[in-house]
């Protein structure tokens, strides 16, 4: 829960922002008084986002014309340049902060996984990333505006996964990309920062059985499973100026899970102690 304002004059852009932890972001950004440019791959899910913009804390409607939904695939080539011409079409400025949030997963242990699956996981996670990075980066600099750039990767991206060897190699690069554009953009007065999410309840986890995660719970020694909120608090932190010297770091917000790697893959629902 907001308790203060911090981002009354930011507009913040928000890949992924149809479900989960991008809806989560979205919700937590608008509470802190950020106009948000709501973007998905879904156009209905990011225009249903933005409909609960319009639901804030003290029960007053919000000004719902202020946030706007977009619909993109961030692995589409040119697709990430067009969506910031169309945020600043409607804004009449760049976002001034950016989250990645696009994610997929396409799971297999390495022996069986297609060419197509790797390069599917890489076009949306990395690739997307850079180029919604690159395109932030560029309309910010040129306009000479300051900014926050928040890109969500995976404690994954650390530690590997088993069956996840597309996702936790995007993951991984997503970690670099971001520490390369802090060194990159400092200079400029943007920020670029990752956040690390263990095993956070969202569309994506569905598929993990039961009995997988009362596993993954007891691993955990904060006791719980995350849920996207735990994310988005983290992500208003460091887009507001609260964090406004840290730039270049990958935050975990995991609960401090004990145990990774093999036999921890979602999809095998096997885990080893
Ligand atoms: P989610 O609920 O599946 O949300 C991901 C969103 O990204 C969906 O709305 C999806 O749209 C959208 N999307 C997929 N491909 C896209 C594309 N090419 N262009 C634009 N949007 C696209 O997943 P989530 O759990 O919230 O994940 C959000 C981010 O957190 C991802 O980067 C994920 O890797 C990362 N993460 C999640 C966890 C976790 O445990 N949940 C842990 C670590 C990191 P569709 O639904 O239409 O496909």
């Amino acid at each position: 829960m907001a308790s203060q304002l911090r981002l009354r004059s930011a507009l913040a852009l928000v890949t992924g922002a149809g479900s989960g932890i991008g809806r989560a972001v979205s919700v937590r950004l608008a509470r802190e008084g950020a106009t948000v440019a709501a973007c998905d791959l879904d156009a209905a899910a990011a225009q249903e986002t933005v409909r609960l913009l319009g639901a804030p804390e003290s029960g007053e409607p919000a000004p719902l014309r202020a946030h706007a939904a977009f619909q993109t695939d961030v692995s589409e080539t040119g697709a990430a340049k067009r969506l910031m011409e169309q945020v600043q079409a409607s804004f009449s400025r760049p976002p001034s902060v950016v989250v990645s949030c696009a994610g997929i997963t396409r799971d297999e242990s390495l022996l069986h996984m297609s060419e197509d699956d790797w390069d599917k996981v890489i076009a949306v996670n990395l690739k997307g990333t850079f180029v919604v990075t690159q395109a932030a980066a560029q309309a910010l600099v040129s306009s000479g505006c300051h900014g926050s750039i928040i890109n969500i990767s995976s404690i994954v991206g650390k530690v590997g996964n088993y069956g996840q060897t597309n996702y936790t190699a995007s993951k991984a690069g997503v970690i670099g990309l971001t520490q390369t554009v802090a060194q990159e953009l400092g200079r400029h007065g943007i920020r670029c920062n990752s956040v690390l999410p263990g095993f956070i309840v969202t569309p994506l986890t569905h598929k993990v059985t039961q009995k997988v995660r009362d596993k993954v719970i007891r691993m955990i020694p904060m006791g719980r499973i995350g849920i996207p909120e735990d994310v988005a608090d983290v992500v208003a932190f460091l887009a507001s100026e609260d964090s406004g010297y840290i730039t270049g770091a990958s935050i975990e917000v995991t609960g401090k899970r004990l145990v990774w790697g093999e036999g921890g893959g979602q999809r095998s629902g096997a885990f080893r102690r």
